[in-house]
């Protein structure tokens, strides 16, 4: 089994390149944002609470997010491994996620970390908030809080799997080819 995470900020690519990898390597992509904006959209309890949080760039908590994300994980029993784009954020997911992963006869194969310098992630957040139709996309305070916000509570997951040898930095900056190609060539080292 193949189970990546997919790290970085928000605006540093997850989402495009989870995508792509998940086709190749035919694992399941799970996009914690992706679920969290299924349950808004449908005005579920689920998503009214994580609104309150989103709408202003805070994390959704910890007991919220991992059972969500538990649950996911049990839909696919079958899988030939996961790829998680925008999870673990805190150090609670990372050692719930290796809790369940554990549970499963599962372990992270490696961390992928895309690495983007803060003011072109404002850049490319606000050029997707013209078309995304995120509110969190379309203010920049909230753009700033999500980029504080990943300093402050999702890097140190980085260290947390970099003590376990597994986490990789990539250079996010290049086409959505040559970023893909580098993060292929770490999966297959
Ligand atoms: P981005 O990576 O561009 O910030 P996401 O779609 O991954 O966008 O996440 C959108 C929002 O959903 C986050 O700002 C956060 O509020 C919430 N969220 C997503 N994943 C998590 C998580 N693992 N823990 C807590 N909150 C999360």
């Amino acid at each position: 089994m193949i189970n990546i995470i997919l790290f970085g900020p928000p605006g540093s690519g997850k989402g495009t390149q989870a995508t792509k990898l998940a086709e190749k390597y035919e694992l399941i992509h799970i996009s914690t944002g992706d679920l969290f904006r299924y349950e808004m959209g449908n005005d579920t309890p689920l998503g009214l609470k994580a609104k309150e949080y989103i709408s202003k760039g805070d994390l959704v908590p910890d007991s919220i997010t991992i059972g969500m994300l538990e649950n996911k994980l049990n839909k696919h029993p079958d899988s030939k491994g996961f790829i998680l784009d925008g999870f673990p954020r805190t150090i609670a997911q990372s050692e719930a996620l290796d809790e369940i992963y554990a549970k499963k006869n599962m372990a992270v194969k490696c961390l992928l970390a895309l690495n983007v310098e803060d003011e072109e992630l404002v850049k490319r957040l606000l050029e997707r908030g013209k078309t995304s139709g995120r509110a969190d996309d379309s203010d920049v305070n909230i753009i700033r809080n999500r980029i504080k916000v990943y300093g402050d509570e999702t890097a140190p997951v980085y260290n947390y799997y970099d003590k376990q040898n597994l986490s990789k930095t990539i250079n996010g900056v290049g086409t959505i080819e040559e970023i893909f190609d580098r993060l292929c060539t770490q999966i297959e080292a």
